[in-house]
């Protein structure tokens, strides 16, 4: 088993003490009227509030409700959960505060290389791209793998090749380029530096996950979930997270559950986490929070898992559980109450 790092040892003992998440949301209808609810996440990790000055917070709540917002019209507007999905986190791709899209991280070599997912609950079709350098929105090229290929998983140069062939727009790989995450990767180099080549991708203790995620369910009952991101700073080699691995990063089922997860993809991929979630309803009979509460606040904490995920259930019952100080998330019912988090609040 590999050691874990001292940081996560210490978030883990924090964590012993820390009560499973209380449910988010019942949205279920009293009238009689179909459930509907969004909820994304941007990204969990060491987010702190008294690391944020005031500007910075409302800029996150901000976009993050803008986002929210999108999706939550598509699905009242009885718009498919795979548009809300689509249309949201293209909102949080073009922003430079998520790592996806604009605002993605830089690889060791100073390059971005993009990874996406989306999945379809209603026929558990999925796409999936890794390692794309000039797509401007990787899950709107995910979307396009689900509905006009045979595959499920396209990546790099054949990746792109498919995203020009299907008229997406494209862009220079320096439309990628912000000074934040240009000083992220230098911090991480003298780390590494000073540290020895195995610390790598072991997150630094301030590090957090900017990859943002989106589940959707919408009037017709069907259920999608999608996840955009950069992947990890100083990433080497072609290094492919969780986030476009279906089962880990992205799952949607709609006899369960939507879920899109962030955090250390290695733990991700190995624990299979979105998969498990929606495993755990089926065959245990777990509500959603019992199940992400299981998976995150149990599972992955004994491995050394560090995020969270966010997750929305066939009846609109929404999760929102996180192993790390905070995470940036939120979610919007069908009677339009939109509630945004950062911290454990
Ligand atoms: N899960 C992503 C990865 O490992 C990182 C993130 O959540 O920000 O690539």
């Amino acid at each position: 088993m590999k050691k874990m790092s001292m940081f996560v040892g210490i978030g883990l003992a924090l964590l012993m003490s820390v009560a499973c998440e209380e449910p988010e949301a019942k949205p279920e209808a009293a009238t009689g009227a179909p459930a509907f609810g969004i909820v994304l996440h941007g990204g969990a990790g060491t987010i702190l509030k008294e690391n944020m000055t005031a500007e910075t917070e409302t800029a996150y709540r901000e976009k993050l409700s803008e986002a929210l917002q999108v999706g939550y019209d598509i699905l009242k507007n009885g718009g498919s959960s795979l548009d809300a999905v689509e249309q949201t986190i293209h909102i949080l791709e073009d922003s430079p505060l998520f790592n996806s899209g604009k605002g993605a991280v830089y690889t060791h070599d100073g390059t971005h290389e993009l990874d996406a997912s989306i999945m379809d609950g209603r026929t558990r079709n999925a796409g999936a791209v890794a390692g794309v350098q000039r797509v401007k929105h990787p899950i709107s090229l995910a979307r396009q793998v689900l509905e006009h290929s045979p595959h499920v998983m396209l990546s790099g140069a054949g990746a792109e090749a498919f995203a020009a062939q299907q008229g997406l727009e494209m862009v220079d790989p320096a439309y990628f380029d912000t000074e934040r995450r240009y000083q992220q990767l230098q911090k991480a180099l003298e780390k590494e530096a000073a540290e020895g080549t195995s610390s790598a991708l072991r997150p630094a203790a301030d590090h957090k996950f900017g990859t943002v995620g989106v589940a959707a369910l919408d009037q017709q009952g069907n259920l999608a979930a999608g996840t955009s991101t950069g992947g990890m700073t100083n990433k080497r080699f072609g290094r492919i997270g969780d986030s476009p691995v279906i089962g880990a990063g992205t799952y949607a089922d709609n006899r369960t559950c939507a879920v899109s997860s962030t955090g250390h993809g290695e733990y991700f991929i190995r624990s299979v986490v979105a998969y498990d979630i929606s495993a755990l309803m089926a065959y245990k009979g777990m509500t959603l929070q019992q199940a992400a509460d299981e998976v995150v606040m149990k599972k992955l904490v004994e491995f050394g898992g560090e995020g969270g995920i966010i997750a929305i259930d066939k009846n609109g019952n929404i999760a929102m559980p996180f192993n790390t100080p905070g995470m940036y998330r939120g979610y919007m019912d069908k009677d339009g109450r939109a509630v945004v988090k950062i911290y454990r609040e």
